[in-house]
């Protein structure tokens, strides 16, 4: 049975708004070689999606998924000397929530940490804002099982002012509830390329806060956690859809459970989609995401990286073919 509401989920709301546009209107930058390329055809390194369970978001919702060339058809907007913003609502590092009738503590990674990690990680520089409370900006719209919740559509209405000229996308972050449909019991996030604009709410990542068991090492699970809802909703502000391609940081995450499943890289559907708004030396990409994947204590994102980038270095090192 479909259940009518989910733990926490989040969307790409560009998902069929456009018209896809016929092959000559189609950027000149095509997939010629990708196809071919030992550096995105391994199998080993990409795992396939399992068989979703009931409540997974492949359960919850029917999409398509976004392939390469659905992506490319979009027409993305490229960064050209942008900058990919992030607008703190409320402290970060560790935040006391005195809620509508509960309280929590929310734990998040440090902003500059957070910007270190996408500038790395999608090629464009990063920068954080000035804190603005979101007391300030809008009022909850509504009260669930204590929580005060945002709706998202609302919220990013209310931040379109404070998007700066140079920003290829600004995505505000927030330590309480945002929602974008009202039949879900919370989200955790929500980004649109059209607008350049995300949010990611990091409330619900210690399951103690929507009253279920806490893991013995919440606190090991929750910078992981953190990152990639950051990581995914930034994606979706380049225009990312969900993925059905490969276990991916794009695919669609509906509750705690699939978030920890859902690893922190992008699967070759979606890296082609980064490299063709950004172009990139792969190795440099993974080169430098170790060294901050090790900083931050994100140890199987590092193994994993460690890995690609091993891959990688023996394909360069082989003599050409004849
Ligand atoms: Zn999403
Ligand atoms: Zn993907």
């Amino acid at each position: 049975m479909r259940r009518c509401c989910v733990v926490g989920l989040c969307l790409a709301a560009c998902a069929g708004e456009a018209a896809l546009p016929g092959p000559s209107e189609l950027p000149p930058r095509l997939p010629v070689a990708a196809a071919t390329d030992p550096m995105f055809d391994d199998a080993l390194a990409f795992d396939p999606l399992p068989p979703p369970r009931p409540t997974s978001w492949r359960a919850l919702f029917d999409e398509p998924g976004q392939s390469y060339l659905d992506y490319v058809s979009t027409l993305p907007r490229r960064p050209d000397g942008e900058r990919l913003y992030l607008l703190p609502l409320a402290e970060m590092g560790t935040a006391f929530v005195v809620d509508a009738e509960v309280t929590y503590i929310v734990r998040t990674p440090r902003p500059q940490a957070m910007t270190t990690l996408l500038a790395a990680y999608y090629g464009v520089p990063a920068t954080v804002l000035p804190r603005v409370e979101l007391d300030t900006l809008v009022e909850p719209d509504r009260v669930r099982a204590g929580h005060e919740q945002f709706k998202a559509q609302t919220l990013l209405r209310a931040t379109a002012t404070r998007v700066p000229d140079d920003a290829y996308s600004m995505t505000s972050l927030m330590v309480q509830d945002v929602f974008f449909d009202d039949a879900q019991a919370y989200g955790f996030g929500f980004g649109q390329h059209r607008d350049g604009q995300a949010v990611v709410s990091f409330a619900r990542l210690d399951p103690v806060v929507s009253g279920l068991a806490r893991e013995p090492d919440v606190l090991e699970r929750l910078p992981a956690r953190a990152f990639k809802l950051l990581v995914h909703e930034v994606g979706h502000t380049l225009g990312f859809e969900h993925c059905t391609a490969h276990r991916c940081v794009m695919n669609g995450i509906a509750d705690l459970e699939e978030l920890d499943e859902t690893p922190l890289h992008l699967c070759p559907e979606c890296l082609r989609k980064l490299l063709y708004v950004r172009p990139m030396d792969l190795r440099e990409r993974y080169a430098a995401l170790r060294g901050i994947y090790a900083e931050l204590g994100l140890d199987a994102p590092r193994r994993w990286t460690e890995d690609r980038l091993a891959r990688l270095e023996r394909e360069a090192a082989r003599p050409a073919a004849p």
